[in-house]
């Protein structure tokens, strides 16, 4: 089954974009759920079988610096030199919407997110297709995001009507959201592109950078199956593992080579669950680079929904 709806054939994701259907994205950051941003049905399904509330507002991927402009009716300096520096790339620009940007992709907000994604067959899809896709990542709302076609396919099966493998996702993450709206630029989530990147081109305000604050953002989220404990120094852990059966236990060290963690870290957190592991325990990142990104997902993955307060 999964041979037929995972493949490399992007005319075949073209034609499924333009009749209004889904196409599982690869991209550098996470896979995304692809549909045409023009078409508002084609959008409402992305919601449907994410099982994403409709206010949560969706990026939407385009092929170029000129491509992005025309989509908002501000097009802030700002957004400009982040664009030219870092697309291709993992990180995202929130700017005024143009008038005729649909609502459902902006989850009812005047603003809409871009970016341009750093992988080669995004790109090559993105030119063919020649217009906008709106793309969150592919998973079930909540849960995990995919970094290979498999994982997309293993969350939403055939509900998605093809999916483009384009390998293991290189970053691994989300991009980096800035809001480019009010006077000086705002991180709303860390990710692929380091805050300290960011500060060398343009000045930030703000500075609780740690966590993502973006609209539709919740305090659970990225979560797996299992038990996710955060440490801040690897002898605290090892001191926390005595306290559980080995048997389902599991301990990651995520402080070591942060970059590397980050490419695997959803597939880690994935593979616990295929392993049936209960409990497992991860040594943060310093809070710095791409380690702020790494402790925004873990510590939502580690939060308990039943103490969500909204
Ligand atoms: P993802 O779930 O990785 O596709 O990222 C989508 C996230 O981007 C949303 O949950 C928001 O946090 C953020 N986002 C998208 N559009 C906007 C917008 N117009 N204003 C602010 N944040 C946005
Ligand atoms: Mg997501």
């Amino acid at each position: 089954m999964s041979n037929q709806i995972i493949g490399t054939d992007v005319d075949r994701a073209v034609e499924i974009l333009r009749n209004g259907g889904l196409v599982g994205l690869p991209t550098e950051t996470v896979y995304g759920l692809a549909a045409d941003a023009s078409q508002k049905q084609a959008v409402t399904k992305i919601f449907a079988v994410k099982g994403r509330p409709n206010n949560h507002p969706l990026i939407v991927h385009v092929e170029s610096v000129d491509a992005a402009r025309q989509w908002s009716s501000l097009w802030p300096q700002s957004a400009e030199i982040l664009g030219t520096t870092f697309w291709p790339g993992p990180l995202s620009v929130v700017v005024k919407k143009a008038p005729d940007v649909l609502v459902e992709v902006t989850g009812g907000h005047q603003s809409v997110a871009i970016r341009v994604p750093g992988h080669v067959i995004a790109l090559e899809l993105l030119s063919r297709f020649s217009g906008g896709l709106a793309a969150p990542s592919a998973n079930r709302f909540g849960k995990v995001s995919p970094t290979t076609a498999q994982h997309v396919f293993d969350d939403l099966g055939t509900s998605v009507d093809y999916i483009l493998d384009g390998g293991p996702c290189a970053v691994g993450l989300e991009s980096t959201i800035v809001d480019c709206c009010g006077d000086i630029p705002v991180v709303l989530r860390p990710g692929g592109i380091t805050t300290e990147d960011i500060q060398k081109i343009v000045a930030l305000g703000d500075d609780d950078l740690g966590m993502s604050r973006a609209p539709g953002m919740l305090p659970a989220h990225y979560a797996p199956q299992c038990q996710v404990t955060l440490f801040q120094e690897l002898s605290e852990a090892m001191r926390a593992s005595e306290t559980f059966d080995a048997a389902t236990l599991r301990v990651i060290d995520a402080s070591t080579n942060p970059l590397v963690f980050a490419s695997s870290m959803y597939s880690q957190l994935r593979q616990c669950d295929i392993d049936g592991v209960k409990h497992l325990l991860v040594v943060l990142p310093d809070a710095n680079g791409i380690g702020l990104a790494i402790r925004d997902r873990l510590t939502k993955a580690a939060h308990d929904p039943k103490n969500q307060s909204h």
